[in-house]
């Protein structure tokens, strides 16, 4: 069903509660073979697993990204069942957990619903052939339908409507996802004045933030706090964090709506009326 991508604010929405499963950049924190402060500090909020997060809306389950730390993100934060998958890209760090779905599909007997760009649906037939060679199907592989989303053009997952955003890592146009008045966007270096315009009306937002040195395809902290700004949220969160960050010091720089995410964090917006 094609529906127009206005109208975001007066959508009815059901409460939301977002876990972090992971606030790491894509070597995780700590580093393997890293002696800094970070990698070895005791704060257990400075030990990040690759990025992703788990949103139940209502009482649809959705996982976004399945990271190469998905078996310990969902041991450690169980999921109940994943009636979609959305995928923001398909670097490593965000889908190489892909062969730990099969505990889901064994779960749910039957096929994830994968949403991603037809960009990134190739780059997943390229990068993991085995799951889509119909020989294998059911002899321990994991089992994903396929569907293509757009950016701007909203879809319906178990009633919940899901809004796809273009960001810009680097070169490369991703995804983030908006959930009425919440929206995620990891890995992102700029977001494009025509995705702006659909931030509107979001209140809280997960964004990445590298660390403060500046990177080619990720906002440092600062960019984060202004990109934020700008879409005019009440509360942001920062993910995707390398060792350069520590999780207290951090947060005591940064403005009173803003704050360092963490592995285990709970997320909670109450459900909003519609119009
Ligand atoms: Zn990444
Ligand atoms: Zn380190």
């Amino acid at each position: 069903m094609m529906s127009e991508p206005q109208g975001e604010r007066a959508q009815a929405y059901p409460p939301l509660k977002i876990r972090v499963l992971g606030s790491g950049t894509s070597m995780g924190v700590p580093v393997v073979g890293c002696r800094c402060a970070v990698c070895t500090s005791s704060d257990p909020r400075n030990k990040r697993m690759r990025s992703s997060i788990s949103v139940q809306a209502g009482d649809t389950w959705i996982l976004i990204d399945c990271s190469i730390d998905f078996r310990m993100q969902l041991l450690t934060w169980p999921m109940p069942r994943i009636d979609a998958l959305l995928v923001t890209h398909t670097h490593s760090d965000h889908i190489n957990g892909i062969d730990d779905l099969r505990c889901y599909n064994y779960l749910q007997r039957g096929p994830i619903p994968l949403y991603s760009t037809e960009y990134f649906l190739n780059d997943l037939r390229v990068r993991f052939p085995y799951c889509f060679n119909p020989l294998q199907r059911g002899g321990g592989v994991p089992e994903v339908d396929l569907i293509g989303v757009e950016p701007g053009r909203p879809f319906d997952c178990g009633g919940v409507r899901i809004l796809p955003l273009a960001i810009m890592h680097g070169r490369l146009s991703i995804l983030g996802f908006r959930f009425g008045p919440f929206a995620y966007m990891t890995d992102c270096s700029a977001i494009p004045e025509e995705t702006l315009a659909k931030l509107a009306g979001v209140r809280v937002v997960i964004l990445s933030a590298l660390r403060h040195t500046p990177h080619p395809t990720h906002f440092t902290v600062e960019q984060a706090v202004e990109a934020a700004r700008l879409i005019g949220v009440e509360q942001a969160y920062f993910t995707h964090i390398a060792d350069e960050l520590d999780h207290e010091a951090t947060n005591r720089k940064l403005p009173p709506w803003a704050r360092l995410a963490y592995d285990g964090q709970l997320i909670e917006l109450a459900a909003t009326g519609g119009a």
